[in-house]
């Protein structure tokens, strides 16, 4: 039986980089996607061309129903969890905190914090000893905003990433005794779509000459760094932040 994966928001970017890259490897893949379905159902249609086994399932993991939902689809398919990647996340607008509404801060921490809680929750449910699971591994997407602040652009993002770095760390030691390891990935600049959505689509150009490495990351250097930490190679590595940002 194959290890099973489930990658949340892996119908684009950095997911769907994940989602072929660890097809790949010989993982079945379950990906959620919040409304592009078209994206979500082009990653499954390519994973399967290749022999592999896949699965989309809409569902914001914002709302705790629609978690639920997704890994009871999941049970259902695949029977099984080995490894939970919580990648769906999302920034706004760029502007100053002085200008932030409460519904937009409100929408980025439910999306980026408690989706990456209600997910982990529920991995931990089917992976951990203690409930008669067998272990597995977590990595969390953070993001190099965390420790930046992102001043000027999305502040609420980058404390929405801090969080997810102390998600990671405190549940890393929590589950540590019990088979799962928890870890988390800061991209820096990686080209995807996700700059659009701040209102910059051109944003890692910009930025890019600032990068140590002189240049944006993409989406399958993050994928290769998110695997290594899922896999084996990483067994005695947990409540870590691996950093993939070209040394920015
Ligand atoms: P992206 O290209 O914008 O893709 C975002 C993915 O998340 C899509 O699959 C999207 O689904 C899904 N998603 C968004 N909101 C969701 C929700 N409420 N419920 C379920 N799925 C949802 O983003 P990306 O650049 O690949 O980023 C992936 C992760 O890396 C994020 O956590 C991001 O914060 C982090 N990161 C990115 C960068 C970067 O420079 N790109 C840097 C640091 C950290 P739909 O396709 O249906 O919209």
């Amino acid at each position: 039986m194959s290890q099973v994966i489930l990658i949340t928001g892996g119908s684009r970017g950095i997911g769907a980089a994940l989602a072929r890259q660890a097809a790949a490897r010989g993982y079945a893949v379950c990906l959620s996607y919040a409304s592009k379905r078209a994206a979500a159902d082009a990653v499954v249609a390519e994973i399967r061309a290749g022999g592999g086994q896949a699965l989309a399932v809409q569902a914001d993991v914002a709302e705790e129903g629609d978690v639920l939902r997704l890994f009871a689809a999941l049970d259902a398919t695949f029977g099984r969890l080995d490894a939970l990647v919580n990648n769906a996340g999302i920034l706004e607008t760029q502007m100053r905190v002085e200008d932030m509404g409460a519904e937009r801060i409100r929408r980025v921490l439910a999306t980026n914090v408690l989706g990456a809680f209600l997910c982990a929750r529920e991995a931990v449910r089917r992976m951990s000893t203690r409930h008669g699971g067998t272990g597995g591994a977590i990595v969390n997407l953070s993001s190099r905003a965390a420790r930046l602040g992102s001043p000027g652009e999305y502040v609420d993002y980058a404390a929405s990433k801090a969080a997810v770095e102390t998600l990671t760390l405190g549940l890393a030691k929590e589950v540590a005794a019990e088979g799962i390891r928890v870890n988390a990935v800061a991209p820096g600049l990686i080209d995807t779509e996700i700059h659009a959505d701040g209102g910059e689509p051109g944003r890692v150009a910009r930025l890019a000459g600032g990068v140590p490495m002189q240049r944006g990351g993409t989406a399958d250097e993050v994928a290769r760094a998110v695997l290594w930490l899922l896999s084996d190679e990483a067994s005695y590595t947990t409540g870590t932040v691996l950093d993939v940002a070209g040394g920015r």
